[in-house]
Order: C-alpha cells, then sequence, then structure tokens
C-alpha cells in the first residue's frame, strides 16, 4: 500500500461504522460463517450492486430518451398538420405535468417490496419438522427472499448489496440464517413475510405431489447436485489433511540443525 493511502480499517462484526455514514447495526448475527460479511468479501459486492444501479439508470435514461423523441416527433406531425398549436400545448402543460409527477411517485417506492400480495394468508398448520427428510428445507436453501419495504428500511437483516433487498445467502445459495445442523430457521419468530406467508404445498417448483411427499423434477436434480457436491468436497477435505499429515511428518525428519 502507498504511505499515503489512508489504512484500512475492517468494519466491525456486528455492523459497517465509517465515518459520515450511519452506523448500520444488525441485531441478528449470522448463523453461517459468511466470508460476503468480512471487508474483503464486502467490498467487492458493493461495488457490484453500484454497477447493477448504474446500469439501471443508463437503461431508464435511454428508455425515457426514446420515449421524448417520439413525442416530439408526434407534435411535429400534430403542429404541421394544424391538428394543435403551441399556446394550446402550453396551456395543458402544467395540468399534464402534475398528474404524471403524482404517478411518478407513486412508482418510486423504494426497496423492491415482496411480490405476495398483501392478503395472502400465512399458513398455520404447515409443520415443516415433518417434511425435512423429504424437502431439506429447500424454501431456505433454494430460493430467493426478498424483503419488503419496511423490512429493509427497518436495518435488521442481512441482505445482499448486489441484488437489493435480497435475504442474504451463502456461496452455496442458502439463506444466512439457515442453520443447516438443526434444518431451522435461526430467526423463526422475526423471519421476512416472504417466510412467513409461504406456503410450499401449492408450490410445483418444490413438491410435484405433496400428499405423496414427492418432489419436484428440479428439487430432485437440486438436491443430487447438492449431494454430488457435498461428496467432492469431503473428498477434497480428506486429501488435504493426508498431504498436511505427509508434510508434517516430513517437517519432523528435519534434522535439527
Ligand atoms: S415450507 Fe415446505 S419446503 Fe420449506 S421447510 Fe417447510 S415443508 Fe419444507
Ligand atoms: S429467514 Fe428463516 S425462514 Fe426465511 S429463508 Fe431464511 S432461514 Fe428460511
Amino acid at each position: 500500500m502507498n504511505k499515503d493511502e489512508p489504512a484500512i480499517t475492517p468494519p466491525a462484526a456486528d455492523g459497517f461504522d465509517a465515518p459520515g455514514f450511519p452506523k448500520l447495526t444488525v441485531p441478528y448475527p449470522a448463523h453461517n460463517e459468511n466470508s460476503q460479511l468480512h471487508f474483503e468479501g464486502f467490498l467487492p459486492r458493493i461495488l457490484a450492486g453500484m454497477s447493477s444501479f448504474h446500469a439501471d439508470m443508463v437503461r431508464h435514461h435511454q428508455v425515457e430518451f426514446e420515449q421524448a423523441v417520439i413525442v416530439q416527433c408526434l407534435l411535429q406531425v400534430l403542429m404541421t398538420k394544424g391538428y394543435v398549436n403551441k399556446e394550446e400545448l402550453d396551456a395543458v402543460f402544467p395540468n399534464m405535468a402534475r398528474a404524471v409527477e403524482e404517478v411518478r411517485a407513486k412508482q418510486i417506492t423504494g426497496p423492491r417490496s415482496a411480490s405476495l400480495p398483501a392478503d395472502t394468508p400465512e399458513p398455520t398448520d404447515l409443520d415443516c419438522s415433518a417434511h425435512h427428510a423429504d424437502c431439506h428445507a429447500a424454501c431456505c436453501t433454494s430460493f430467493n427472499v426478498f424483503l419488503t419495504s419496511e423490512e429493509a428500511a427497518s436495518n435488521k437483516y442481512h441482505w445482499d448489496v448486489a441484488l437489493p433487498y435480497r435475504l442474504l445467502v451463502d456461496e452455496r445459495g442458502t439463506c444466512v440464517y439457515f442453520d443447516a445442523e438443526s434444518l431451522k430457521c435461526t430467526i423463526w419468530h422475526d423471519r421476512p413475510l416472504s417466510c412467513r406467508k409461504f406456503d410450499c404445498r401449492t408450490d410445483g417448483r418444490i413438491w410435484e405431489d405433496y400428499g405423496k411427499r414427492q418432489l419436484s423434477e428440479m428439487m430432485m436434480n437440486s438436491k443430487a447436485r447438492i449431494a454430488a457436491a457435498r461428496q467432492r468436497a469431503k473428498k477434497a477435505a480428506q486429501e488435504a489433511a493426508r498431504a498436511q499429515a505427509e508434510l508434517e511428518a516430513a517437517q519432523a525428519d528435519q534434522p535439527a540443525r
């Protein structure tokens, strides 16, 4: 590092604290060890998020520009043919501008909301623990969960800066609040609305036939991929342990000075 460059201080484990920025606190520590929560992993995610916002802005500006050109063309034609004149346009402009502004204000809703209709009931008779042997908590290990505007603003949840406002997942795509040992949600009583209202029984992505405990083809493939990846990881860990033992044995055999 150049001696003139300011030193970079990694954020505290429980939040990101930088001069000029509000202190972000996360009351629920992620259960999993997740590299994205450490500075080295977090910075690229921030940059990816900014890049995604920038790409979105450029796209929207391009669309707005094209629409403005089309409207100008139409006006030109209408005025040339004598259907409208400039005075008439100037008279209706303020009212039209106000109406458009009102529509726009409603569209800018901030964080992406959960896509569930507001009146979706919360399933109260779904016994997840009875199905874990079959489903392996597919909902927490395979799906994207987006926070509502209120949840994102509450600053209670880890969300993915590269894909606002999706609950943060680990490198395998599993929600960071999922406990792989017990197959349980570590924030069950405070889980987001999307999780509260999710009912897998009618979701064809999970069950081919819920009554017969028959998983969908997509889930079967996903389970097979996970099992194969676990097998590969286990083999790699065994080989690494063997190599480490050989290294230690070789070092122990070195003659003393
Ligand atoms: S909601 Fe469905 S898929 Fe998710 S853990 Fe419960 S039974 Fe399994
Ligand atoms: S918050 Fe809990 S219920 Fe929701 S996806 Fe994560 S582990 Fe599952």
